[in-house]
């Protein structure tokens, strides 16, 4: 074996101390291929059996997030720049102005723009070159992943890991990482997709959120404030449903089962010509065509799930024990 290769394996997924991983769901699809998801039987954390190399990883993680500054059409823009302004006002019932806020995975830092203009002091961390490339210039961003080597100790008051933490090699680390870089009681603000929701159990292997080869890990409620307890967070509050995301996680999920390619019309909305090469543009019409047919519904059922805590979604606010 090569030293690189060892090297990969040295950071393949470990969820817990003693893993004792059972396969769970064999037929998992990406857009090409099928990625086995397993479950440990000791933590109960649901994780992709075999992730690609390090170095595909980070390929297929750039590619997805990486180029455009614009990730959608004009209309779309606008729908993101209100949920980002929403994410900042919830910032702002946390934190008063002044605090330092650090957000992982900021990618081209929207977010931290909206922020900043409301007397904050920011800055974010993204792993894409190609998306630092294109972030806002005003907006501090540094290379890489979270580590403990990134900031000094207490360096932030509040740190965001928004849909991002089903993303990285090492949940475990980004925690421990996120701990060392908060202030005594700081705030860690956490969004994820929920394993455990109505939807995750309507889609099956083909839920949209499952976002394969991408999505390495996935968590629920009980397993995120698990290891949110177990890296020395208190939570403080745990709840499921975000407008963002669950409406068109139900219809992109039906779809999926439907037998459309996996999240073709995700693909479709986006502006990166690269993720939709391989559909047709009437293949594309047709996604873009039963898109607003199935929104009303999918609203129903987003309500229906927020309001009986099986949303498509997790947000969790969690302090850093002193
Ligand atoms: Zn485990």
């Amino acid at each position: 074996m090569s030293a690189a290769a060892s090297a990969i394996d040295a950071r393949a997924p470990r969820c817990c101390a003693n893993p004792d991983p059972q396969l769970a769901f064999p037929d998992a699809c990406g857009p090409a291929a099928r990625w086995p998801l397993v479950r440990c039987r000791r933590c109960s954390l649901v994780y992709v059996r075999d992730p690609r190399s390090i170095a595909d990883l980070d390929a297929a993680q750039q590619n997805a997030y990486g180029a455009p500054t614009q990730r959608f059409g004009a209309v779309l823009e606008s729908a993101v720049r209100a949920f980002r302004a929403a994410r900042a006002r919830l910032v702002q019932r946390l934190v008063p102005r002044g605090a330092r806020v650090l957000d992982v995975g900021c990618g081209r830092g929207l977010f931290l723009r909206l922020l900043r203009e409301r007397g904050y002091l920011v800055r974010g961390t993204e792993l894409s070159e190609a998306t630092r490339k294109n972030a806002y210039p005003d907006v501090p961003i540094d290379a890489g992943e979270l580590t403990r080597a990134s900031y000094p100790a207490g360096s932030f008051d509040l740190i965001s890991i928004w849909h991002v933490l089903e993303h990285v090699r090492d949940p475990h680390a980004t925690l421990d990482a996120a701990h060392q870089a908060l202030a005594p009681n700081g705030v860690l603000l956490l969004a994820v997709p929920n394993f455990a929701s109505w939807q995750a159990r309507f889609g099956g292997e083909r839920w949209f959120h499952l976002d394969l080869p991408r999505h390495l890990w996935q968590f629920t409620p009980t397993t995120l404030r698990a290891l949110l307890e177990q890296h020395g967070f208190r939570v403080e509050l745990m709840r499921t449903g975000q407008w963002e995301m669950d409406p068109f996680g139900w219809v992109q999920t039906a779809l999926n089962r439907a037998g459309f390619r996996p999240n073709a019309l995700y693909d479709t909305l986006r502006s990166n010509p690269a993720d939709k090469a391989d559909l047709s543009l009437p293949y594309r019409l047709l996604q873009l065509l039963l898109f607003p047919l199935l929104l009303g519904p999918a609203f129903a059922l987003a309500l229906l799930a927020r309001c009986t805590g099986r949303a498509g979604t997790v947000i969790a606010v969690a302090r850093r024990s002193p």
